[in-house]
């Protein structure tokens, strides 16, 4: 993986900031461990050596390049040619344990020997659980007490790997207190302690290390495309956004590509207005959210308003901040879609190619065919992960 010098206004600046979101709104008591992240991992991931480290367990662990997959079914239908890069085929079944494996090098070269993670559904938890089962290091999971119910399944992942999950019991129970309960920990913990972020969100430096370590995944596409077609530029790149991790890496080496559009799905649950939605860029303002200036969901007041998907990856009253650039810069065409759109493009991928992906993921495939393409366009669409944990919400609609 290659490590980006800052070269335009799409690259992060010293400070942080993405044009003017982003940035380390934090409590003064966890600005020491903040600040020593941001000193040091710059320098960490330019080691030869943490790059040795990090590209062996790439390829041998998380089972790294992942295939880009010419769709000749779905390409047909669509009316465009259509590439989907198999994050789905990643050790846990997702993009997220190139960031976990990432973090967890960066916590040995910091001398960390406990790891702090949040989770909302629990996929970032597993993946941060898996890394920590890898690496021998204590791993400590906050999850609201309400999403342990909903996803037994990957609280019993995470035991299995050997992490302790801590119910979080205060406000509504859920990813903003198990965040809040997890930041607590860390600030009480700040010598041994490393608190591993499952997206491009937050304070500032983890927007941009997050982004980094996913990097690899538009590395491979320009390669990879070009061996294929002759041309590493595709018209195209298309990706969910929850915070917008898989969309960042996807992202990272077109973002100063001007030929190459980006595009981002959001969710918008029962519709954009239905109150039922988590289409930030169309609903949200901004504002701070853990940590850093975007833009999220909020009522006049600046309340955070409770976001809705069918997809609980996408089910996040914010997204990165980066995110908010490329949305308000223009760089970016953002796509709000239905859980039932959604939902028929994830059917629709698995009868074409025999691929069942994750409902996160198929908000990108249903944004497809609202993008006007012409016949001799190519896009690359993220295939983030696989659809296996999604079975019991796709079986209802069998
Ligand atoms: C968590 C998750 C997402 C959303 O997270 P991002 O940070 O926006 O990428 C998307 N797809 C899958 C399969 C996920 O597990």
């Amino acid at each position: 993986m290659t490590v980006l010098e800052p070269q335009t206004s799409f690259e992060v600046s010293n400070k942080g900031f993405y044009g003017s979101f982003g940035g380390a709104f934090i409590p003064e008591m966890l600005y020491p461990n903040v600040e020593e992240l941001r000193r040091n991992y710059l320098a960490i991931m330019g080691d030869p050596a943490f790059q040795a480290e990090l590209q062996a367990l790439l390829t041998d662990y998380v089972g790294r390049p992942t295939p880009l997959f010419l769709a000749e079914r779905l390409s047909n239908q669509v009316g465009a040619t259509v590439y989907l890069k198999r994050e789905d085929l990643c050790h846990t079944g997702a993009h997220k344990v190139n960031n976990t494996v990432g973090q967890i090098l960066i916590a040995k070269r910091l001398n960390k020997q406990r790891i702090v993670a949040e989770t909302g559904a629990g996929q970032h938890g597993v993946a941060t659980a898996t890394v920590c089962a890898l690496m021998g290091l204590e791993c400590i999971v906050y999850m609201g007490s309400i999403d342990m119910k909903r996803q037994q399944p990957n609280v019993d992942r995470m035991r299995m790997l050997g992490a302790t999950v801590v119910p979080a019991t205060s406000g509504s129970q859920t990813l903003k207190d198990a965040t809040n309960e997890a930041m607590r920990h860390w600030i009480n913990n700040p010598v041994d302690t490393h608190y591993i972020i499952g997206s491009v969100v937050g304070p500032h430096p983890y927007p941009d290390m997050v982004a980094r370590f996913q990097s690899v995944i538009s590395e491979e596409i320009k390669t990879q495309l070009l061996a294929k077609t002759g041309r590493e530029n595709p018209d195209y790149v298309v990706a969910c956004v929850g915070g917008g991790s898989n969309a960042a890496g996807a992202f990272f080496h077109y973002l100063h590509e001007p030929s190459v559009r980006l595009v981002a799905a959001e969710a918008a649950g029962l519709g954009v207005l239905s109150g039922h939605s988590a289409a930030t860029t169309a609903l949200g303002k901004p504002g701070v959210l853990h940590g850093s200036r975007t833009i999220l969901m909020q009522t006049d007041d600046g309340q955070v308003t409770e976001p809705y998907s069918i997809s609980a990856g996408l089910d996040y009253p914010g997204i990165g901040p980066l995110h908010a650039h490329l949305f308000n810069s223009g760089r970016g065409d953002f796509y709000a879609i239905t859980d039932d759109e959604a939902i028929q493009a994830g059917f629709q991928l698995s009868k074409l190619e025999g691929i069942i992906p994750a409902i996160e993921t198929a908000h990108a495939l249903a944004a497809l065919p609202k993008m006007n393409m012409k016949p001799s366009d190519v896009a690359v669409v993220c295939l983030s992960g696989r659809g296996d944990k999604d079975l019991a919400i796709y079986s209802k609609y069998l």
